[in-house]
């Protein structure tokens, strides 16, 4: 306890002009840290729900960001959606059909997406709960999407939280989904009029097909924190790093892709350094999961 926060600043782009923040984060089911992981260097304690709902809470604190979405949310009626209600926040929940979190003893319900929005800065407009399908066939993985109205600019943006299938040899599937979620969100913003934020634990690195997917997509999509390169062209070196009993796992898996033509970035914060993180990366007693956090700051651009 008393471990030290991660000192990240952000990098900025841009004079932010009203800047709407934008937080995507894989939080680690409870269920799953505590009982399928194995996290071999991460003390149990560090793995308790008391220590790390605290950490959780204080990472969005830190940031205060307007749109959070979230992954591996096990613990979404009894401590998330009531203690985020009480910063001003509303949110959406979407669980997993068939949640691995079911298989461990003691669990709190099944994992799923949640995305919350600021209500002082937002107005609702829709949700949908999408379960995600591979050649018309469901499967195990799903997105929220949630249509709010920006209060101070009245402009419309559709935001996207998901998780897409995990472990290598599921490269198929990965794509498969991101295709399915694509047509559901170009439904929705065609509908709607609206901009696009998806935010998601793709479990794809960047050579992915379903990255390449959305790179291409009709819908103009860039993804944010490639800000952080100096050439704006790659991703941070590693999005999540753990070691668990398989070995260690550091790689660049989560993504906020945004519509470039209606959106600008203004700041993206950084990645803890690897001494940063420490020997024993993550979780740990200084930070609750095994994915970072991360944060940008988006404009909306001029209309024509
Ligand atoms: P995924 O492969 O997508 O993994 C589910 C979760 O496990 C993810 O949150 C993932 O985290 C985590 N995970 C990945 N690797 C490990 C690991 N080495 N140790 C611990 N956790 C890990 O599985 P699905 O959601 O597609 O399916 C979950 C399970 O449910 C499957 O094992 C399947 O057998 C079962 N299932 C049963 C069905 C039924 O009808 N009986 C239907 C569908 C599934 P991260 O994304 O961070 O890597
Ligand atoms: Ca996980």
């Amino acid at each position: 306890d008393g471990a030290p926060r991660f000192q990240r600043t952000f990098v900025h782009l841009n004079q932010g002009g009203g800047a709407i923040r934008v937080m995507q984060w894989n939080i680690l089911a409870q269920a799953l840290g505590e009982g399928l992981d194995s996290f071999v260097r991460c003390p149990l304690e560090a793995l308790s729900w008391s220590h790390r709902k605290l950490l959780i809470l204080e990472e969005v604190l830190a940031y205060r960001p307007h749109i959070l979405c979230l992954q591996e949310v096990d613990h979404y009626y009894d401590t998330l959606q009531p203690a985020l209600a009480a910063l001003g926040y509303s949110g959406h929940f979407c669980p997993k059909p068939w949640s691995l979190c079911l298989d461990v003893e003691g669990n709190n319900g099944p994992d799923g997406c949640a995305l919350f929005y600021d209500r002082s800065r937002f107005e609702f407009i829709d949700s949908v709960n999408i379960g995600l399908t591979a050649l018309k066939i469901p499967t195990n993985q799903v997105a929220v999407a949630t249509t709010l109205r920006c209060k101070r600019t009245g402009r419309r943006v559709c935001v996207a939280a998901t998780h897409l299938k995990a472990r290598s040899g599921w490269e198929w599937l990965r794509s498969a989904q991101g295709l399915d979620l694509l047509v559901h969100l170009e439904n929705l913003v065609q509908n709607q009029d609206a901009s696009l934020i998806v935010c998601g634990d793709f479990n794809a690195v960047p050579t992915e097909e379903v990255y390449r997917d959305f790179l291409a997509s009709p819908l103009g999509l860039e993804s944010a924190c490639k800000e952080l390169s100096q050439d704006g062209s790659s991703e941070p070196d590693y999005t999540t790093w753990k070691i668990r009993s398989t070995g260690e796992c550091c790689a660049t898996l989560d993504y906020i892709w945004y519509s470039r033509d209606a959106l600008r970035v203004d700041a993206v914060l950084d990645v803890p350094s690897e001494e940063e993180i420490g020997p024993d990366r993550l979780p740990s007693f200084s930070y609750p999961s095994d994915h970072l956090s991360l944060v940008c700051d988006f404009s909306f651009r001029e209309e024509e």
